[in-house]
């Protein structure tokens, strides 16, 4: 292999690692070298066949998408058992033979689902689009008290008729990491690319700033326009990565372009609009005008829901891997919050089964869920929150903490809720200076120092502060 050779297989294992995260790119990636390429065909090996099937049956797709990131002229990604392997790299792989990799791996149903999508996916690939991941459908999430509305909302913009008018503009769901936001987004995208005449555009935000931007600027401006029209909902992910002013220009622009002509536009992030501190206030304001969704954390019931479905998924792939009911139970009290970690838990009990050919028992999955359990996350606190329970306790109206009023019953107030803001809070000192009424950050750090001061000698100021912080933080 050569030098270049190795780099691109250790870009691809970076970008690889980035989708999976460490823990699966260990597990799973760990032991797969890179043996061949050869025009449209790249050739990885496992150690073992259990290895290799598993990641052919869970990751296929992935793999391709980064191969294909990195080099779009690969077409097949072939994974073999590596003692099946003459280790030569000079044996070149047969272009034609059977696309295993992407082949073997859908059930009935999700090969129905695809059939109909492929031009759909051609028009996606061609349009800059990101690769959508055919497990995460609407058939497939669970709906639950925490994200019931999200849930109705993107799917009464997926099944929309071309032409019908546009009830909320845009859509912004925005929710912690791991509670569904991609995968609420990708269902959009399949169901609304099932509907003939209607096209979704699924990108991340990353793929908007270095594949979409570029195509734009690379046609002319009626070019540009063409291709929009032929998009009827433009979905976005991850948006709080989203950086750069020639990009944001960008963004607002297409933005503008898509609402103003009826087009849907769905968003994703990690905070509400209002948080987004890299954008521009128009931008912000713009996103705020249409719907904005939280969706919280996942209770306990649903979190039993993912894990019965996620289980009888994958028995249907791995005969023999059942897992008893009070062992489901077991992992949906443990692991709280986070859906990637129910993934996690459920793949760890997987590969213990296979491994060892041992049933699944609790003890496997104490072991199994140890890792992963981390202290509870902080929750996150509002700068909103903040002013309201601030403005509630000292008898004031929010207004009036915003307000440039500067009788003694008001300024305390304020400077204790800037301070509230600046230590439960990551927000910059700009930033929360402009959300209390556009003051300036000096202002701001003048309040958080006063109060620190008046803490240090005051018990009852100290208490009265602990007691908010406790009332914000619960
Ligand atoms: P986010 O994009 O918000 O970080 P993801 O959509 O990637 O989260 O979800 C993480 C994992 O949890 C995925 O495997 C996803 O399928 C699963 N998950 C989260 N919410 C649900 C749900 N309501 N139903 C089914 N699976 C879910
Ligand atoms: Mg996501």
């Amino acid at each position: 292999m050569s030098l270049s050779d190795k780099e691109q297989w250790a870009r691809v294992q970076a970008r690889l690692r980035a989708i999976v995260g460490e823990d699966n790119f260990k597990n799973w990636f760990g032991a797969m070298e890179h043996d061949a390429i050869s025009d449209d065909v790249v050739r990885l090996s496992l150690p073992t066949r259990f290895l290799k099937s598993w990641v052919q049956s869970h990751y296929a797709d992935k793999l391709l998408a980064c191969w294909k990131a990195e080099l779009p002229s690969i077409r097949r990604v072939d994974l073999v058992h590596r003692s099946a392997v003459l280790r030569d790299a000079t044996i070149k792989v047969k272009p034609n033979e059977p696309i295993e990799a992407v082949r073997d791996i859908k059930s009935g149903a999700e090969r129905e689902l695809r059939i109909p999508h492929q031009p759909a996916q051609a028009a996606h690939e061609a349009l800059g689009g990101s690769p959508l991941d055919p497990r995460l459908a609407f058939d497939t999430f669970v709906v639950g008290r925490s994200n019931t509305l999200a849930h109705a909302a993107a799917k009464q913009v997926a099944l929309a008729r071309r032409g019908e008018p546009v009830m909320f503009n845009p859509l912004y769901v925005h929710a912690g990491v791991g509670l569904g936001k991609t995968h609420l987004l990708q269902a959009i995208a399949w169901a609304g690319n099932g509907i003939a005449d209607r096209k979704v555009l699924y990108l991340t935000a990353e793929k908007f700033m270095y594949g979409f931007v570029a195509a734009l600027k690379s046609q002319t401006a009626l070019a540009f326009k063409e291709a929009l029209r032929g998009i009827d909902v433009l979905v976005i992910d991850d948006l709080q990565f989203l950086q750069g002013k020639s990009t944001q220009a960008e963004f607002c622009h297409t933005l503008n372009a898509l609402i103003d002509g009826g087009r849907q536009v769905v968003i994703a992030a990690d905070r509400p609009p209002s948080d987004l501190e890299s954008l521009d206030d128009r931008v912000r304001s713009r996103l705020a005008g249409g719907l904005v969704v939280e969706m919280g954390s996942l209770e306990e019931e649903l979190r039993l829901q993912i894990l019965k479905s996620r289980a009888a998924a994958a028995r249907a792939h791995h005969t023999g891997f059942d897992v008893p009911a009070p062992v489901l139970a077991f992992i949906a009290k443990q692991i709280t919050h986070n859906g990637r970690d129910l993934d996690g838990a459920l793949n760890r009990l997987l590969a213990s089964n296979k491994l060892t050919g041992l049933p699944v028992t609790m003890d496997m999955a104490e072991r199994a869920v140890r890792d992963l359990i981390r202290p509870q996350e902080p929750k996150r606190v509002k700068i909103e929150d903040i002013q309201r329970v601030v403005a509630r306790q000292y008898n004031v109206s929010r207004s009036d903490l915003l307000s440039s009023r500067r009788t003694a019953n008001v300024v305390r107030p304020r400077q204790i809720a800037m301070y509230l803001a600046k230590t439960l809070t990551l927000r910059s000192l700009p930033e929360i200076g402009r959300r209390f009424g556009g003051r300036d950050h000096t202002t701001v750090l003048h309040a958080v120092r006063k109060i620190e001061n008046l803490v240090g000698n005051d018990n009852v100021l100290a208490e009265e502060i602990e007691l908010l912080k406790r009332l914000l933080q619960e």
